[in-house]
């Protein structure tokens, strides 16, 4: 079996992109590999895919113990594969914090803090003098668009932007501003869609001291549609936390063009949470993060911070 690449459940652009590159990086060095997702891509994603004529991988919830997998765009166990304590991780690329996990083989493992992890990829090709074609170029720079939210999020660093400027050329994309506000228009067009569905676009589960918590992003051009359905969204994050067992569930709309966030809050003990650890207005449901737009860099290590 080829190794089985793929980046975090309810996958994002990056975690798309990250997985069919990596894959292809594998296989041009000769080892057996294919990508797969674990879920179906979000329309941003399906934008992208459809932009480049590329179809999506195949989606996967678990797969024959033993079997050789690389993990990309995340290292959680909560935020993987079913049955990963069952397989064998060759490699993990990634741009997130440490996630406790604990392969009991060596592997190769990467994690820099940068923007994105198509841009560790990046690297690597370069590293390793191995040319990119212009569809994974393409990916790439989808993928490093979509994480950084057009270079405006605060986790954007000077090498997400020196990678963007060494291999744009080999991609057909001419003008990035445009492609990357086309990219934005068909992430916050979801039309009518459900509010589940919604909430799990960008959702993630996190252990802050011991304490099980769900967040999902809703990074969008148009805040007001959220707001418009606040009070079915507001039940979808009451449902998920209770069918999950989790302590709180949060949906932070991030207007990606003013860089705003606002959280919708489901209830007294989320909004106790969202006062306390980042002294938070919280009006009418709606609590004012300001412009903490990332949650890789600006929630996640607060929340840690205060529920540990
Ligand atoms: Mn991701
Ligand atoms: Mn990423």
């Amino acid at each position: 079996m080829p190794t089985a690449v793929f980046g975090h459940t309810n996958p994002d652009t990056d975690a798309i992109a990250s997985a069919m590159v990596f894959a292809s990086f594998l296989r041009k060095t000769g080892v057996p590999a294919e990508a797969f997702c674990l879920g179906q891509p979000g329309p941003e994603t399906q934008f992208v895919l459809k932009a480049m004529k590329l179809t999506a991988p195949e989606p996967i919830s678990a797969l024959p113990g033993g079997s050789t997998v690389a993990l990309v765009d995340h290292n959680e166990a909560s935020q993987s594969i079913d049955n990963l304590p069952d397989l064998r991780i060759t490699h993990i690329i990634d741009h997130h914090k440490l996630g406790g996990l604990t392969p009991s083989e060596p592997l190769y493992l990467r994690i820099e803090p940068l923007g994105c992890t198509a841009t560790i990829l990046a690297r690597l090709y370069q590293e390793s003098h191995i040319q990119l074609d212009s569809w994974e170029a393409e990916l790439l720079l989808s993928a490093i668009l979509s994480d950084t939210l057009g270079f405006r999020s605060p986790t954007t660093t000077a090498t997400d932007r020196q990678i963007v400027h060494d291999i744009q050329s080999i991609s057909n994309i001419n003008e990035l501003e445009d492609y990357a506000a086309k990219m934005f228009q068909a992430k916050s067009d979801l039309g009518d869609m459900p509010a589940e569905q919604i909430l799990k676009l960008d959702y993630k589960r996190f252990e802050f001291g011991g304490h099980p918590y769900g967040l999902g992003v809703m990074e969008t051009t148009n805040p007001g549609y959220a707001f418009a359905r606040k009070q079915e969204l507001i039940e979808a994050i009451r449902a998920e936390r209770d069918k999950g067992g989790l302590d709180g569930v949060f949906l932070f709309v991030v207007d990606i063009l003013r860089e705003t966030n606002q959280a919708l809050v489901a209830g007294p003990d989320e909004e106790a949470v969202l006062r306390g650890a980042f002294g938070a207005e919280v009006v009418n449901g709606v609590a004012d993060l300001g412009a903490r737009i990332s949650r890789k860099k600006q929630i996640v290590p607060v929340l840690e911070a205060y529920l540990s």
